[in-house]
């Protein structure tokens, strides 16, 4: 291990010195990420059960998107493509690509009831799209990787070892989201959802929810940094407390208050 700190030391010493000019090098642009996110999108909507638009969960998921997007200036939609649909699938998870594309699972829809709630993961995905933070977390990646070759090719010497295979599909959807990158989604995300007038408390109810729905299971996008999710709620509950306006009260999902309405009569 002391070896692999060594090298590292030297490796960072030989990379050192131009910091920025790597980042931009390995950081796709904005065109390419939405290139990316396009080609991406289109593989999903053809291997993937993609509901059509006169579903009723669709045309909820993008009314409530455009309301969320209206409130973004008008620097922040460009270049982006954003899309919004759902994929019929019992996996609790909804993501947004690079450049804009979102899928929400009908598994997760199924489990949120309201549309602040449904607001607060769009918000939050939205907020990863715009920020680029898949272009960061993918920079990241190929520092680190490029660390590993270099090693690779100090210690053994093998130029077999140098690997520039490209951008392989999955590292779209493998890639992690720092703790940093999280707080930011859920921090604009919550601006940008009261800004649309939805009930923040809609962000906090989506923690508990899945929470308990994907305990055991691989946390869905919105969890990727599992052990601090207490963390993120408390920081919600406290914009809340701090914030002066007053918010509507939750609106229930059509679906969910169809299933309400029997009760209601007795
Ligand atoms: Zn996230």
């Amino acid at each position: 291990m002391r070896r692999l700190g060594l090298a590292f030391a030297l490796l960072a010493a030989l990379l050192g010195g131009a910091e920025s000019a790597r980042a931009d090098m390995f950081r796709p642009s904005k065109d390419e990420q939405v290139q990316l996110g396009q080609r991406a999108a289109g593989e999903l909507r053809k291997k993937e059960k993609v509901l059509p638009e006169n579903d009723p969960h669709v045309v909820l998921l993008r009314r409530v998107a455009a309301r969320i997007l209206k409130q973004l200036p008008e620097a922040d939609l460009k270049p982006w493509k954003f899309s919004f649909d759902v994929i019929d699938s019992k996996e609790v998870n909804a993501f947004a690509l690079p450049g804009g594309p979102v899928f929400f699972y009908t598994g997760l829809l199924k489990k949120l009831g309201t549309e602040d709630q449904v607001a607060a993961v769009l918000s939050h995905e939205i907020t990863h799209a715009i920020r680029q933070h898949w272009a960061s977390a993918y920079a990241d990646n190929q520092k680190r990787k490029l660390g590993l070759t270099a090693l690779l090719m100090i210690f053994r010497a093998d130029r077999a070892a140098f690997d520039v295979a490209g951008v392989a599909d999955d590292l779209l959807f493998t890639l992690p989201y720092s703790r940093k990158h999280e707080t930011e989604a859920d921090m604009v995300g919550y601006d940008l959802m009261t800004a649309a007038g939805f009930n923040p408390q809609g962000m906090v109810d989506v923690f508990e929810i899945l929470r308990k729905a994907t305990s055991g299971g691989k946390p869905p996008e919105f969890l990727s940094t599992h052990p601090d999710d207490a963390a993120r709620i408390r920081r919600i509950q406290d914009r809340i407390k701090k914030d002066s306006r007053t918010f509507q009260p939750q609106v229930p999902l059509p679906w969910e208050a169809e299933e309400i309405k029997p009760k209601a009569g007795k």
